[in-house]
């Protein structure tokens, strides 16, 4: 098992396979984008399918979900799903992705054994797309989208992140837009994980509003405890039901205490959170020859060292090194 010292077990595992994308959302990246890893650093396929491996063989994880940087740019996708579906236990696995690409792509992917997927969609107003991404994309996110659902990558939830002065208008006519779709939407708080270090906690959307925003159309009914669990979002039943919509509140009502995440970068480390300012090296022990014990030891003993929370409360709180598309959100 992955247990830290705080009682808690990780049994979802985020992979991220590529720290590249082809959007530029303003609060991830930079208009020029970043300083790529070079090709000998990231993770094979192989080498991933076999970190994968351990994770579920030897140490508890039931989920796996990919993610990046843009996880449909890694050319072997579909090979690495059908390959961890092939595993036993067979994980659970998802994708976390923008869409651009997933029209062509769905099938496929399911097909070789992805279970769900999440899209990034920020806006239902293309020129408000463009200006939250830097690019004209908005069509290919929503026929992706289609794709997905037509595919059976059910449920399929949309991730949003709402930016004053661009979109926080409009989360009520993205709730409605998602229930008429059938998607299951899901606000994340902004959190400081951008590589310009832009974030300012008294310029972000918190879930506050984002509630007070969508209560002047819709009813909403907090989902009880037990059914979330562990999962970061605090869901509301809408109207009554049977559509949920769920907020991720990472800043202002953290969840660090039901944590039950571990994550791999695209170059091969641990990190125990996303805030977590030390990484545990897998890539050069795998490529010294290290037998899968000694793999699976590293793992435990990087989360043994989980902390106890993002420390994004604490005065003397640093933004980690690498940005989210680089440690993989
Ligand atoms: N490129 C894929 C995508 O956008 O879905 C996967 C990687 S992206 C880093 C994963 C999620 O992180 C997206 O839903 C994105 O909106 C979110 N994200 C990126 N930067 C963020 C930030 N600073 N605060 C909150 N969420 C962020
Ligand atoms: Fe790319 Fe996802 Fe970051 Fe947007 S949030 S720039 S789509 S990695």
């Amino acid at each position: 098992m992955l247990i830290d010292t705080y009682g808690r077990v990780a049994t979802d595992l985020r992979v991220s396979l590529t720290d590249r994308c082809n959007l530029r959302c303003t609060y991830c990246m930079p208009e020029e984008g970043l300083q790529w890893l070079a090709k000998p650093d990231l993770l094979t396929d192989d080498e991933i399918v076999r970190l994968i491996g351990i994770a579920v063989r030897d140490l508890g994880i039931e989920e796996v979900r990919f993610t990046g940087g843009e996880p449909l740019l890694r050319p072997g996708l579909p090979g690495i799903v059908e390959r961890v579906a092939a595993l036993t236990p067979r994980p659970q696995m998802s994708l976390t992705t923008n869409g651009i690409g997933l029209q062509r792509t769905a099938a496929a992917l399911r097909d070789a054994g992805l279970d769900r997927v999440n899209v990034s969609l920020d806006t239902l107003r293309p020129e408000v797309f463009q200006a939250m991404t830097r690019r004209k994309r908005h069509d290919d996110v929503l026929h992706g989208l289609e794709a997905a659902r037509a595919a059976g990558l059910t449920p399929v939830k949309v991730n949003t992140v709402l930016m004053p002065g661009l979109n926080d208008d409009e989360a009520p006519d993205l709730l409605a837009w998602a229930i008429a779709h059938d998607y299951e939407l899901r606000f994340i708080e902004q959190m400081p994980l951008d590589a310009q270090h832009g974030w300012k906690r008294d310029g972000m959307i918190t879930a506050g509003d984002i509630l007070t925003s969508l209560r002047t159309r819709f009813t909403l009914t907090p989902e009880s405890r037990d059914a979330r669990g562990s999962a970061p979002a605090e869901r509301w039943i809408v109207d009554g039901g049977p559509h949920r919509v769920g907020v991720i509140a990472s800043v202002t009502r953290p969840f660090c205490r039901a944590c039950d995440r571990t994550r791999l970068t695209a170059d091969g480390q641990v990190r125990t959170c996303l805030f977590a300012t030390e990484e545990t090296d897998l890539r050069t022990a795998l490529r010294s020859g290290a037998p899968d014990e000694e793999i699976a030891r590293l793992w435990k003993v990087a989360m043994w060292g989980k902390k106890a929370g993002s420390g994004l409360d604490d005065p003397s709180f640093l933004q980690p090194e690498r940005p989210m598309s680089a440690i993989g959100g």
